[in-house]
């Protein structure tokens, strides 16, 4: 509709043209030199607009459209406004990325965003501060460059940041920085650091409250013990002791329980405050099961089965003290809620992935809903058996640090009533069998 009325007011106004040209010329006695004359001007006019155009084109800023009417004036009103439109857009773009450069300054949060191959495109004042960033120096350099600690390069070079990083700052070792990177866009990355020096603090502070109040507590309850042990003994007998023999018996197994609670917590303040251990001795796991083993079939006193099926020449790097507490708490437990007459079967065994060891029992089981949950501190399904059983509920938050410093993972399969199994996988560079011994200290040197 548009394009066709404009073209019929063209054509009108190229006839018109004619017709003046042609009168022209008829009144001089030349028509058809009138019509040339008149179309000739014409063409003329269009070239002068046409090269305004194009000369606006090149420089809108510089060059003004000539005011006309016609449909070159409609031409040049429709771009004009177009121009319009799109300084007001481009205003607002610069009003939002302002709004946004301000806002992610102000974040307490260092803000880098990098390109595709890690090159910083831009960063906040908390990223230069945290990180020692320079404006513009550091802009289009990599950031594997700039911050050197071995803990974000691994990280970033693994490409899964499902996690945090954590690392010191390399402008002053006693803070800590949590590094997290987001990917978005055509490969972009946007990388986030946090200082949690301070958290990292209260979680040393709470460690060693801990650690030091259990240690605390040893010595008075190793005086009170001692006179419980004696006065027990003598209540057994027929002295001035004997009525209170049973309230005695009682107090001792309560010592004897805070005793244990006090040794798990100081273990695991101890286990929570080491890193993963890198380069440790290959131990003799099937010896260390032997010995567990030993230990829990004279806690059963017979009342269970126990099956073994442990692959002799498959051992591991680790520490032996850990690996200890790994095997006795899980074969412990196992005895511990599997009643009589119940079957305990421990695998040791190796495959293409690593090592793995089960322990699996034909006990009350675990609820769907409490799996996940049975690693928690003092965690029990159900208190007054595992008190009754002398459980600290410590246990299994013991091996799941344990295992976490051999870079093992813990697995819990379980039925209400049937059994439970639970399995440790440890990664295939940790493992050594037989004569491959020299494997893993060729890997790690
Ligand atoms: P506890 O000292 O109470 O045994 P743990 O941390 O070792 O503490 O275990 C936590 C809880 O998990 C236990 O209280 C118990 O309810 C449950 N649990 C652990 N092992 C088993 C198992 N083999 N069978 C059934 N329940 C278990």
């Amino acid at each position: 509709m548009q394009i066709s009325r404009t073209l019929r007011r063209e054509l009108i106004r190229a006839v018109s043209w004619v017709v003046l040209g042609a009168l022209g010329g008829w009144a001089v006695g030349a028509i058809w030199a009138g019509i040339a004359v008149s179309l000739a001007l014409r063409l003329l006019l269009h070239l002068r607009y046409l090269s305004g155009l194009r000369a606006w084109l090149d420089s809108p800023k510089q060059v003004v459209l000539p005011i006309v009417g016609g449909t070159w004036g409609e031409v040049f009103d429709g771009l004009l406004n177009l121009q319009k439109r799109n300084r007001k857009r481009k205003k607002k773009l610069a009003a939002i990325l302002a709004e946004f450069q301000a806002s992610t300054e102000a974040l307490p949060d260092g803000a880098v965003v990098l390109g595709p191959n890690g090159e910083i495109v831009w960063f906040n004042a908390a990223a230069q501060a945290l990180l020692g960033l320079r404006l513009p120096q550091d802009l289009g350099l990599r950031v594997a460059n700039l911050v050197r600690a071995p803990a974000f390069t691994g990280y970033f070079a693994r490409g899964d940041y499902s996690e945090d990083v954590e690392a010191p700052s390399a402008l002053n070792p006693t803070i800590t920085l949590a590094f997290r990177i987001i990917p978005y866009g055509n490969g972009q990355r946007l990388m986030i650091v946090r200082d949690i020096s301070e958290l990292k603090r209260m979680e040393t502070a709470r460690r060693d409250f801990v650690a030091n109040a259990s240690h605390e507590l040893r010595t008075p309850l190793t005086v009170l013990r001692g006179y419980l042990d004696v006065m027990e003994a003598e209540s057994r007998g027929e002295g001035p002791l004997q009525a209170w023999h049973m309230p005695l018996a009682e107090m001792r197994n309560q010592a004897t329980r805070m005793e244990s609670l006090i040794a798990d917590m100081l273990k695991l303040a101890r286990l929570e405050s080491d890193v993963v251990h890198s380069r440790q001795d290959l131990l003799e796991v099937p010896r260390i099961l032997g010995q567990v083993l030993e230990e829990a079939k004279a806690m059963s006193k017979g009342s269970h089965r126990f099956e073994a099926d442990i692959q002799p020449d498959l051992r591991l790097f680790g520490r032996e003290s850990e690996l200890h507490s790994i095997c006795g708490n899980l074969i412990g437990n196992a005895v511990q809620y599997t009643p009589a007459g119940g079957i305990i079967r421990v695998r040791w065994w190796g495959d293409d992935k690593g090592a793995h060891l089960s322990v699996a029992d034909t006990g009350i089981g675990i609820a769907e809903k409490d799996i996940p949950r049975v690693t928690e501190r003092f965690y029990r399904v159900d208190v007054g058996r595992s008190r009754a059983s002398g459980g600290t509920g410590l246990g299994l938050s013991i091996v799941k640090h344990a295992l976490e410093h051999h870079e093992g993972k813990l697995q819990v399969e379980s039925e209400l009533g049937v059994g439970s199994t639970f399995t440790c996988n440890f990664p295939l560079h940790r493992v050594s069998r037989g004569a491959a011994r020299n494997e893993f200290r060729s890997h790690t040197h």
